[in-house]
């Protein structure tokens, strides 16, 4: 049913709509990419295998700091907490590791410290902060961790060796502890010390909860999803999505497209685009994805209609136009009403979307309606039982912009990340964990 759902939708403007779209989907190579990801999760270790015992636990702590070094959003601590909570309650002795930031060698402004209030409060538990993050002080204050204790070290970052993967400064970590727990899905694009390297000294090595989630939804849930099944792709340029998008192909029933890389399609067609971000060199790209959407049996639709800007600016003059008739010296900075209205249209059929990108330049409120628009359908139709994935980055921040971030299935906490993970790509800090 769902394959054809979708092919009763009127396309405004360079669709295809074939009655046998999805086809190439096959749940068969889902399941493969599914299962390859299929790691053992913390959920896996009871209270025999955890009691007494030191975990290491690899969390992403990497918040946002005010000029006072409080912190101005806290959904990173609140998403580790369910790991470290199952941890302690079955009285293992938690060794928390998280970078902040990007320091150069040992910075105050990039300390762990700020963290311990929040992280205390959420936990129930008084968190200690170590000054170092391997070393004598550091091995003390393991060895008198108690049950249930937690202890926070400071940013692994401090070391070069860290982002450098070195195999001394990853066995030193691992010397610390009996377990080892990744929940830092954001950072498990990279392989680190702390995601990767200490996972060849220290075993078992498993998945927290916040990356088993992550790794549910934007594995498990894309590659065998309820159909039909819809991307929404959007952001500023094609060039960073190509991997994306191509990835999506081999999955999804329809593929909406929006943000600053419409123009590149549009130009591609023939359209005049004024003066709207075009990427001259991937104009035979975005031909060949059309072509390559026909192929799959994909429906891709473009916006019909943009929200022109006389300059990129939040006060500029605006006007909404028809896709093909931009005029010169104006640039598309959102998706028009009847884009919107088409978009919803098509997006009430589906059971499964996935969201990476804006629709337009949401910072500036004066061109947020298309993202915004986009944000409260989906979360419409999570209340009417649709799975909706929010891949990341930039789509994210929108969401929370329009105070529906709860009303979504899955959000991901992870920018790279995501990214890396819908194009297909292996994550080197997720490989490295222990097979289910
Ligand atoms: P990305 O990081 O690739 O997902 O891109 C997100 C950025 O794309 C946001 O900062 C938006 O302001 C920008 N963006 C969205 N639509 C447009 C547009 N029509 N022209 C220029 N930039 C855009």
């Amino acid at each position: 049913m769902s394959r054809q759902t979708a092919a009763v939708h009127r396309p405004l403007f360079c669709l295809f709509l074939c009655p046998n779209h999805g086809q190439s989907a096959t749940p068969g190579n889902g399941r493969r990419s599914s299962e390859a990801m299929a790691k053992k999760s913390v959920g896996d270790l009871k209270e025999a295998d955890l009691k007494g015992k030191r975990v290491f636990v690899r969390v992403d702590l990497n918040v946002p700091l005010d000029e006072n070094q409080r912190i101005t959003d806290d959904t990173r601590v609140r998403a580790a907490v369910p790991t470290i909570k199952y941890l302690i309650g079955n009285g293992a002795g938690v060794i928390l590791c998280s970078h902040l930031g990007r320091p150069k060698g040992v910075a105050p402004k990039y300390s762990l410290k700020p963290l311990v209030p929040r992280l205390s409060e959420l936990l129930g538990v008084e968190v200690q902060m170590a000054n170092d993050c391997i070393g004598e002080e550091v091995e003390k204050l393991v060895a008198a961790l108690p049950e249930g204790g937690v202890l926070l070290l400071e940013n692994v970052r401090f070391y070069k060796e860290e982002e450098k993967n070195d195999p001394e400064f990853a066995k030193k970590l691992a010397s610390l502890a009996d377990v080892y727990v990744n929940d830092a899905f954001g950072t498990a694009h990279r392989a680190h010390a702390s995601t990767e390297g200490v996972t060849k000294f220290l075993k078992p090595a498993v998945a927290g909860y916040l990356m088993q989630k992550e790794l549910d939804y934007l594995v498990g849930a894309v590659s065998n999803p309820k159909r039909p099944f819809a991307a929404i792709v959007g952001g500023s340029k094609v060039s960073s999505k190509i991997g994306v998008i191509e990835s999506l192909f081999e999955k999804v029933d329809i593929l909406l497209l929006g943000g600053g890389m419409i123009f590149t399609f549009y130009k591609a067609q023939g359209y005049s685009v004024g003066s709207s971000l075009v990427e001259e060199d991937k104009l035979e790209l975005a031909t060949a994805l059309i072509e390559k959407a026909k192929a799959k049996g994909v429906s891709l639709l473009l916006p019909t209609d943009v929200v022109v800007a006389d300059k990129f600016a939040a006060d500029a003059e605006s006007k909404v136009v028809p896709a093909s008739a931009i005029p010169d010296g104006w640039m598309g900075l959102d998706i028009g009403p009847d884009s919107i209205k088409t978009f919803n249209e098509v997006l009430d059929t589906t059971k499964t979307v996935i969201w990476n990108g804006p629709m337009g330049v949401f910072e500036f409120e004066k061109f947020a309606a298309g993202t915004d628009a986009i944000a409260k359908k989906l979360a419409e139709l999570t209340g009417k039982g649709v799975t909706t994935i929010i891949g990341g980055g930039d789509s994210v921040a929108a969401v929370e912009k329009a105070g529906l971030a709860d009303k979504m299935s899955h959000i991901s906490t992870g920018g790279g990340a995501s990214l890396e993970l819908l194009e297909g790509k292996p994550l080197p800090g997720v490989l490295a964990l222990n097979d289910a």
